[in-house]
């Protein structure tokens, strides 16, 4: 549930605001809430001093929370045509789309915010349009990379290029606030280019239909999908409102590419099962999503015989295992063949996040005077310190939630200046 706010020359610029799910609110507690998000008391009580919100991309992490926090924000919204259109239908749902200003910028574009100039960085990622940012202002500069990886096949969207990122070596940057959550495996990550043949593979050898279970936020295994169906003659039917939302945004924006097209999900239990392939929300075996509903026998389109076949094209997220683990029991009580990352001779998934050689990288490429390494667990975090350590960096500044990050001159850490937390956004 990200939330950044970087300060100068008494103005705040708010980078990225999202939400988490099924999360307590205190370390403590042991009661979860559907939505939560971190506690914007600090700049609400001086919303005047706030000058813009930019968002970096559209994953709830970064952008979940921005509907119900607007109006306590009331400032102008920053991002790309895609994050723009996602947040538009959340804006929609609470009857607010006319009331926030929405700033859509393109990639390359610099941008005055107040007393911040803002550049968007196109790189890589699992979903359309993400963008790093550098943050220019009198006192100092900073790269704020968002989520990224280095994906030369990225399926969607341009390859990555190294070029801007190699020519910030010349721009002064003062401080990289870095994606960590994989910094602690070694190499690089797999390409999303490299899903293609082992899900190709999975759906040749079915017989009977198969389902795929994925993170609807990744157009690009969606666009991948759509194309193996197409040449093993299937249609494709989507299941999960997340899935079709975001579908919805991508087809709005130009994003989704115009030949593949979707089947009615009530049309697909009257198609030959070696017709059907559809994709389904819920490959963290999260209550009331599709795949769960399908383990089940009590989703209202269609249901599932001996024989058919469900992927995972998705890791298990730390936390989600048992509601996993139950799922695949589920499924492979009706006899359905499931098919794992684990299982899988062939990759099927590919992570949106940098492993080390990638970070390495990008710190060798920008050359910060300060790493920040954000996102991530406090091992993740370290994981990165110590590669940019490595790389050269001269400091290292690691902290948690409430820390303020002084990052002109020599850089420190003020631990708990700010009183931080959580909120429920739905119960
Ligand atoms: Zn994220
Ligand atoms: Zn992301």
């Amino acid at each position: 549930m990200n939330m950044n706010l970087y300060g100068h020359d008494d103005q705040w610029l708010m980078v990225d605001c999202g939400v988490t799910f099924k999360a307590p609110l205190t370390p403590e507690s042991t009661v979860e809430h559907d939505v939560v998000s971190a506690d914007p008391a600090f700049i609400t009580k001086q919303k005047e001093n706030l000058v813009g919100l930019v968002v970096t991309h559209a994953h709830e992490d970064h952008v979940g929370a921005v509907a119900d926090l607007w109006p306590r924000l009331q400032c102008p919204v920053y991002t790309t045509a895609f994050t723009a259109e996602f947040l538009r239908r959340k804006l929609a749902e609470k009857g607010l789309v006319g009331s926030v200003p929405i700033i859509v910028v393109d990639s390359g574009d610099c941008i005055d915010i107040g007393s911040f100039n803002v550049e968007w960085l196109p790189l890589t990622h699992s979903l359309p349009e993400p963008h790093a940012l550098v943050i220019r202002t009198k006192a100092g500069n900073v790269f704020h990379t968002g989520d990224w990886k280095i994906d030369p096949k990225p399926v969607m969207g341009e390859p990555f290029d190294p070029a801007p990122f190699e020519a910030l070596a010349n721009a002064s940057i003062d401080a990289m606030v870095c994606d960590s959550t994989n910094a602690n495996r070694p190499g690089r990550s797999l390409s999303e280019g490299d899903c293609y043949a082992g899900l190709k593979h999975h759906v040749e050898q079915a017989e009977g239909r198969v389902v795929v279970a994925c993170f609807g936020s990744n157009i690009a295994r969606l666009v991948t999908l759509s194309k193996i169906a197409a040449e093993t003659g299937r249609y494709v039917g989507l299941m999960g409102r997340s899935l079709l939302n975001m579908v919805g945004t991508a087809q709005a924006t130009g994003v989704w590419p115009s030949q593949y097209s979707f089947a009615e999900t009530n049309h697909l239990p009257y198609l030959p099962k070696h017709e059907v392939l559809c994709i389904a929300t819920g490959s963290q075996g999260e209550p009331r999503t599709a795949l769960t509903r399908l383990a089940t026998d009590s989703h209202y389109d269609m249901e599932l015989d001996p024989g058919d076949t469900v992927i995972f094209s998705a890791i298990k997220i730390p936390g989600n295992e048992v509601a996993v683990d139950r799922l695949i029991a589920n499924l492979k009580r009706k006899k359905i063949n499931v098919i794992t990352v684990a299982d899988s001779e062939w990759p099927i998934h590919a992570s949106g996040h940098p492993c080390a050689d990638e970070v390495a990288d990008l710190y060798r490429w920008v050359q910060p005077r300060i790493a920040v390494p954000v996102h991530g667990e406090a091992e993740h975090m370290q994981a990165n310190a110590a590669i940019a350590k490595h790389q050269g960096v001269h400091q290292q500044l690691t902290g948690s939630n409430g820390d303020l990050f002084v990052l002109n001159g020599r850089g420190k850490v003020r631990k708990q200046a700010v009183q931080t937390g959580r909120i429920v956004l739905r119960e």
